[in-house]
């Protein structure tokens, strides 16, 4: 036992010792990567549930590198967060996101993820700024998607600076909602136009009672509290249809599309216009 016991801790010390190295790696590859911009922009329609038409694009960050290969953002998101890189990785990509998105049709709107610590940035409205000014996008057609973590740790700071940006005219969704510190009050005291239902509950609505219930309890209250709603993760045709029949009016999911690259993009807004 004691020598099993000591064998578990030294293969504990390798793994931890190769995912430090593996770390360290990917943090030095994706600093280079951001300051070569060689991480992209890849745009997932998001379809007005009634029409069946796009109503807009989330941007999604996509990066190749050559030795990793395909690192998802989950990923390498938190090390540009803890590393200190997030700012020059969302600046590089929001203006990206904005030039491209000057080229669709004008009643579409960008949604653009924004990470947890920078709402607690206060030069975050004057970055946002120059990049629409720069671009010439309008801050009416962009809306930052946040999630309610951005909220929790500092609410006085994040409530100046989410003010600060829905004067320009900016909205503000909450993401992921009813996964994280669902509050409601957030809604009440945060300047918020959308909701986006997380996608554990929309996959699940079909097949599990309580996810059903949650769904609806959250299209009543964005109802009424006069918030857009927008699913997340609508893979099933018979979801579509539930979500439709429950008045949400914004849909996101692989039955529609997933995230493609602007040309694409581009592609999708052409062939909707043809038919
Ligand atoms: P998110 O903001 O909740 O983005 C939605 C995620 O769900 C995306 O994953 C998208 O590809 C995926 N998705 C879309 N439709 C479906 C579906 O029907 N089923 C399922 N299972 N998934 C679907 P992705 O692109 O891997 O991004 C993961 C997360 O990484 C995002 O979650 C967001 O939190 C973060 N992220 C991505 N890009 C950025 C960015 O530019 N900035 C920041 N701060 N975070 C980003
Ligand atoms: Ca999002
Ligand atoms: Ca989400
Ligand atoms: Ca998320």
């Amino acid at each position: 036992a004691k020598s099993s016991g000591r064998s578990t801790y030294r293969f504990f010390e390798v793994d931890m010792d190769a995912s430090i190295l593996h770390r360290t790696l990917l943090e030095q590859r994706l600093r280079k990567a951001i300051a070569d911009k060689e991480v992209k922009v890849h745009y997932q329609p998001i379809l007005d549930m009634t029409s069946g038409r796009i109503a807009g694009f989330e941007a999604l960050a996509r990066w190749t590198d050559a030795d990793f290969g395909k690192v998802p953002p989950l990923q390498f998101i938190p090390i540009a967060e803890d590393c200190g890189i997030i700012s020059e990785l969302t600046q590089h990509l929001l203006a990206e996101a904005c030039s491209v998105a000057t080229t669709w049709p004008k009643d579409l709107y960008l949604s653009f993820n924004l990470s947890p610590v920078q709402l607690q940035d206060p030069a975050l409205p004057d970055q946002i700024q120059s990049i629409l000014q720069a671009s010439g996008y309008p801050p009416k057609s962009l809306v930052l998607e946040i999630t309610e973590t951005s909220l929790v740790k500092n609410p006085e700071a994040a409530k100046r600076i989410l003010g600060e940006l829905t004067e320009t005219g900016v909205s503000i969704a909450l993401d992921d909602f009813g996964a994280g510190h669902s509050s409601l009050s957030y809604l009440r005291d945060f300047p918020i136009q959308k909701v986006k239902i997380d996608k554990s509950f929309t996959e699940r609505m079909l097949t599990d009672k309580q996810c059903a219930a949650i769904v609806e309890a959250i299209l009543v209250l964005s109802k009424g509290l006069d918030i857009d709603a927008v699913a997340e993760g609508v893979e099933e045709t018979d979801v579509h249809e539930a979500l439709n029949s429950n008045g949400c009016h914004y849909g996101q999911g692989f039955l529609y599309a997933a995230a493609v690259t602007a040309e694409d993009a581009a592609s999708l807004l052409d062939s909707q216009i043809d038919g």
